[in-house]
């Protein structure tokens, strides 16, 4: 059995075609699903024979909402969801004026193993498929009773380290006639398996690339991001930069700002260094404390005093908001306390 949502129209026409059914019953079956009609048996316009075939050799993983919190300072909604098996992942959906953004999780957990995230203390259960990855944007988008336009792929797992279900994901959720989402309004964001890096810049996709920096010292940063071991901060400069050469896309370079381990002066001066000249754009983020760490986050007059530094070298910084503080909305935070809760 497999899940309905990883095939393309295409995939799925083909498959009707060697059951000896007319290839437009795959167009028929996905508008269904995208009407928020799961079950084949309800698809009204399907003969009985095609939705025997398909549920003999389909189901639809659309995931269980288990628990939702809408944040209720600024709307921000966190949900648990489940997978058919068994496995929990959380997704994030945020208002911004510009429209709804989802953050979805990539991976059950992640084996990174980056000091300030909740999403690694377990390791990696598995990959999500590109259907998987849909799904939470499906159910994010009727969850809030709007349509979702923007996807940051910065959940729970590292995109890069799942990269052919990632890929596949960007054709499923491009789909004119689903859910219509293009590759300019999606961000991927990795902590730098700079191979990767590369193979997406060839592609020449239009997805905005966005690195886990948080420091600009290559001895500091292996001590909160493991990956530092295996690749340099040049490394990762370099292959930046090749990717904006073959896209033409502007980069983004996110920052959790701990207190005292990156936010000095000398942070500053050394991330001017790597980054001056580069069409980038650097998004501080305030860190969101794990219980389970003893790094703090950095005071806000240090968040401030950092943006200064950055700007008046030319360097265009933002802060990134603070959403849903008040429901753990930080990634794996509340997939960490549910499991816990329930000692799974
Ligand atoms: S920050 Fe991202 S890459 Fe690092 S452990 Fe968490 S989910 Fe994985």
């Amino acid at each position: 059995m497999n899940n309905i949502l990883d095939l393309n129209l295409e995939e799925l026409q083909q498959w009707m075609e060697k059951q000896g059914e007319k290839k437009f019953r795959a167009k028929q079956v996905f508008d269904w699903i995208y009407n928020g009609v799961f079950k084949f048996e309800e698809m009204r316009n399907l003969s009985s024979t095609v939705k025997v075939k398909l549920s003999e050799e389909f189901y639809v993983d659309i995931p269980e909402v288990v628990e939702a919190y809408k944040s209720k300072v600024d709307d921000t909604v966190k949900m648990l969801l489940k997978y058919r098996d068994g496995n929990i992942i959380e997704s994030v959906v945020m208002k911004y004026k510009h429209g709804n953004t989802i953050c979805v999780s990539s991976q059950v957990g992640c084996r990174m193993g980056c000091k300030f995230c909740a999403s690694t203390l377990n390791g990696c259960v598995r990959n999500l498929t590109g259907g998987e990855i849909l799904s939470q944007v499906i159910v994010g988008g009727r969850l809030i009773g709007e349509r979702i336009s923007n996807v940051v792929i910065m959940g729970s797992g590292e995109p890069l380290d799942n990269y052919d279900n990632v890929l596949k994901f960007f054709e499923l959720v491009n789909w004119e006639h689903g859910l219509n989402i293009g590759q300019r309004h999606i961000t991927i964001s990795t902590c730098g398996i700079v191979p990767k890096i590369y193979d997406l810049a060839n592609k020449k996709f239009q997805v905005t690339l966005a690195i886990s920096l948080h420091s600009p010292w290559d001895e500091e940063r292996k001590k909160i991001m493991p990956i530092a071991n295996k690749y340099s901060i040049v490394d990762i400069i370099e292959a930046c930069k090749y990717y904006i050469n073959i896209t033409g896309r502007r980069i983004t370079f996110e920052y959790a700002l701990i207190n005292n381990i990156n936010d000095r002066n000398e942070d500053a001066e050394q991330l001017i260094k790597l980054l001056k000249g580069m069409l980038c754009h650097v998004n501080l983020i305030p860190m969101n404390e794990v219980k389970e760490s003893a790094l703090k986050k950095s005071s806000t007059s240090s968040i401030r005093t950092f943006k200064e530094r950055l700007e008046s070298a030319g360097i265009e910084t933002t802060i990134r908001r603070e959403l849903g503080a008040d429901i753990n909305a930080a990634c794996g935070q509340l997939r960490k306390s549910y499991m816990d809760s329930r000692n799974i």
